[in-house]
């Protein structure tokens, strides 16, 4: 395998005895082995104990750089809205430290990057779920709880995704990253079938609060790569926040978009924006692991917006929403007349 700059290389790496049956598994099990990267047996994720790290914090700073590879057994898949029909399972975890990321609260005090080898059975229950909804097409959103470009010089798995959805007449495929990392995606047959989205910010956002991701001009010459591979493309901008000067920090990530971005990008370009917003409980959790964050969660300054299933979330009073949507939308129709947006939540 050859890796390109930044690429992420995990500490340690966990292996669930059946893993080794599947191709992939092994695979992995060699390039682990190539790399020198210290290796364990496990017989189930959950039964990791003895993680090194004095600390609770430690231990979740080691999580983070530590692989576990093994199958994906429940072969149910959750819903995905508003982006898909199905959320399509490939990893669990990211290397990434965004301050704001959702998998704080949904992935617990060890957060590993789990790889599921079992690719095959994944991709059967997709075309079953396809067949299902024939004939109406199928979206299926492959990052609803890693990012799959991250690990793609490990998992090789998103593409196969993207060439097993180029043969599906009505399956579509959808995942967003903060990774430039697509170099051995460029070639895939994807038929038009797969948006590649970037998830973009100001450059507040992205100094402040996304350590451990790719820059945003890796990630915009990345965009242009992909635009010139034919896919479908999108950015989505997440979490807007409001900050001093975010007129200006907006104004000026639409300006060096679409001065990077290539005459190809611009054709079916899709936006996707989504308000900052968080929970008690992911608020707790971040001021935990991230002390010196400077991320607003003043439970004063903001609008609870009850749940559906429990716990509601914090988001932005109405007018300041109104004004982050309005002003954003006036941006990417100004810069991106053709573009498409399909929604601000
Ligand atoms: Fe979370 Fe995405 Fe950041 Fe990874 S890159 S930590 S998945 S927000």
């Amino acid at each position: 395998m050859s890796r390109s700059r930044g690429e992420f290389i995990p500490e340690l790496a966990y292996f669930e005895p059946d893993a080794l049956r599947y191709p992939k598994g092994e695979r992995i099990f060699e390039w682990i082995k190539s790399q020198g990267i210290p290796y364990r047996m496990t017989t189930s994720h959950n039964r990791i104990t003895n993680l090194p790290g004095e600390s609770e914090l430690e231990q979740y700073k080691i999580a983070k750089r530590t692989l576990v590879v093994g199958l994906r057994k429940t072969l149910k898949f959750d819903t995905s809205k508003p982006s898909a029909e199905y959320a399509i399972p490939l990893a669990t975890g990211c290397m990434g430290h965004c301050h704001y990321c959702y998998l704080q609260t949904t992935l617990g005090a060890k957060p590993y990057i789990r790889i599921y080898v079992n690719t095959d059975g994944i991709l059967a229950q997709a075309k079953r779920y396809i067949e299902e909804r024939a004939p109406d097409i199928t979206r299926f959103e492959a990052a609803c709880t890693s990012d799959p470009v991250g690990i793609e010089h490990i998992s090789g798995s998103l593409k196969e995704y993207i060439e097993f959805m180029g043969g599906e007449p009505l399956g579509r495929l959808r995942f967003v990253t903060k990774f430039h990392h697509v170099d051995s995606l460029l070639d895939a047959k994807h038929n038009g079938h797969t948006r590649f989205r970037f998830s973009v910010n100001a450059d507040y956002v992205i100094n402040n609060f996304e350590p451990a991701t790719s820059s945003f001009a890796d990630r915009i010459e990345a965009a242009g790569k992909v635009a010139r591979a034919g896919y479908p493309l999108g950015f989505i901008v997440a979490p807007i926040i409001w900050y001093d000067d975010w007129e200006q920090g907006y104004g000026e990530l639409f300006d060096k978009l679409s001065e990077a971005l290539p005459m190809e990008g611009t054709r079916d370009l899709t936006f996707e924006l989504i308000q900052h917003r968080f929970t008690k409980t992911a608020k707790t959790i971040i001021e935990r692991r991230y002390p010196k964050s400077k991320l607003e969660m003043d439970e004063a300054k903001r609008q609870y917006k009850w749940g559906r299933w429990g716990q509601g979330k914090y988001v932005y009073p109405k007018d300041q929403a109104d004004a982050l949507r309005e002003y954003i939308t006036e941006r990417i129709f100004d810069k991106f007349p053709e573009a498409k947006i399909e929604y601000f939540t």
